[in-house]
């Protein structure tokens, strides 16, 4: 009898795994379970947040990359995984068994308990929370011009991790259209980051990061470096001003994004998975400790990096790889054959500030400037063919490469 195998979630992970168990393995049933209907470049959000971009251009139809004679594609909520009945219980759906399962079901914002961020400022996490975010800054806009209240254009983006400088870049681009609806000079908007740790960007040399940084001070932003965030209060960020007198100081802004962080989907641990921030440690195979048919992919997933005897972050890139792996170890399974170890080198990684700047790393080599941006964009456009295929990169790939 044919074998089923669930892949849950339609992010980089799953449908990288997709693609690779559709491919010519005509015994298999595969069901693809996710809460959208579409597919989103997780990467790109910050655009949409700052009206740089519309979605459609960074989400496809999750319809287009099933195969219909093996794949079953279910759009459904996933609420709990039982791993001993070998389940998965959706909302309001019947539940689904399993031979193997695939988990990626990628992150979620993180608060690290800090009060108020649930309450007073706005996630950017998906494709609701990035144009909910954009919607929030056209509305302060047309408040200003009604109420001339200077708060209303200031924006402070919580965190200077790649999430929050990728966003500062895209909001300075998008200064334009928002400050034509202020009826104000794009100067006049003023973007604030406020950052935990002085040391930014710790994955690139300090010149490498210092250049990404300087760039965007060039550009206006103000960086408030070394300054924990203690608590979000209507329109305000409270930050700690000076560690050894525990000195508190606010910000007042109509706009506070929160980027300091992300964890893997809760579903995991409350599913019984041994998760730490919604991450579960896995074999190396990509297996759960406990289950050889249950494999974690992903932002759910953490791996050690034997190197820096530290898990690997989590990238898009790194997602990929482990989707082509778990859909050929799990191919090997069904042989009667032994499951590889998971093994990665990362290809480097590029911020972009803006359309057409970026910095980052390709190999060891350190690129930055208008190449970096080129670079960024044939990634961007890589990772959509690994999804997507031919099809989707045509369609929505990047090829704006001429300034
Ligand atoms: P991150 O953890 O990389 O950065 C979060 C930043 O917020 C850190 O600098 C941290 O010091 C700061 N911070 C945390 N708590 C704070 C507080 N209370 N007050 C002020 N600052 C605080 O998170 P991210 O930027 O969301 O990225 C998540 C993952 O996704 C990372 O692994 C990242 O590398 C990856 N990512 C990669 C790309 C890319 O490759 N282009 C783009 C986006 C994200």
């Amino acid at each position: 009898m044919s074998k089923h195998v669930v892949i849950l979630g339609a992010g980089y992970a799953g449908l990288r795994a997709l693609h690779e168990l559709q491919k010519g393995n005509s015994e298999l049933k595969i069901t693809l379970v996710d809460q959208n209907d579409y597919h989103f470049e997780a990467t790109d959000i910050h655009e949409v947040a700052a009206g740089i971009q519309t979605s459609e251009r960074i989400t496809y139809p999750i319809k287009d990359v099933v195969k219909s004679a093996c794949t079953t594609f279910v759009q459904g909520r996933v609420e709990k995984i039982d791993s001993e009945n070998q389940l998965v219980h959706l909302k309001d759906q019947e539940a689904i068994s399993y031979d193997y399962l695939i988990v990626a079901l990628g992150y979620e914002s993180e608060s690290f308990g800090i009060p108020g961020v649930e309450e007073f400022s706005l996630k950017m996490v998906d494709i609701p929370t990035s144009e909910k975010v954009y919607q929030h800054l056209t509305e302060q806009m047309k408040a200003y011009k009604e109420t001339k209240d200077e708060n209303c254009l200031k924006i402070v983006v919580c965190g200077a991790g790649f999430t929050g400088i990728e966003l500062l870049g895209s909001l300075h681009e998008g200064k334009k259209k928002l400050a034509e609806i202020a009826g104000v000079e794009p100067e006049k908007i003023q973007l604030y980051c406020v950052e935990a740790v002085t040391r930014l960007l710790p994955m690139f040399s300090e010149k490498l990061g210092g250049y990404g940084i300087d760039h965007l001070k060039k550009w206006g932003v103000n960086f408030l470096v070394g300054k924990p965030i203690k608590e979000i209060k209507q329109d305000t960020v409270v930050y700690l001003d000076n560690a050894e007198t525990n000195e508190l100081n606010e910000l007042q802004a109509k706009t506070i994004i929160w980027t300091t962080g992300v964890s893997g989907s809760h579903v995991v641990g409350d599913s019984g998975f041994a998760a730490k921030r919604g991450r579960v440690m896995v074999n190396p195979d990509l297996t759960d400790a406990d289950h050889n048919n249950v494999y974690i992919i992903g932002d759910c997933s953490a791996v050690m990096d034997k190197e820096s005897n530290r898990p690997y972050p989590t990238t898009a890139q790194i997602s990929l790889k482990m989707g082509e792996h778990a859909g050929k170890n799990i191919k090997a399974q069904l042989k009667g054959e032994a499951t590889k170890e998971f093994t990665f080198k990362s290809l480097g990684s590029v911020a972009s500030i803006g359309n057409s700047h970026a910095f980052g790393e390709v190999g060891k080599i350190e690129v930055k400037g208008y190449p970096a941006s080129v670079i960024k964009k044939a990634i961007m456009d890589r990772s959509l063919f690994e999804t997507g295929g031919i099809k989707e990169m045509l369609a929505k790939g990047r090829f704006d490469f001429y300034r």
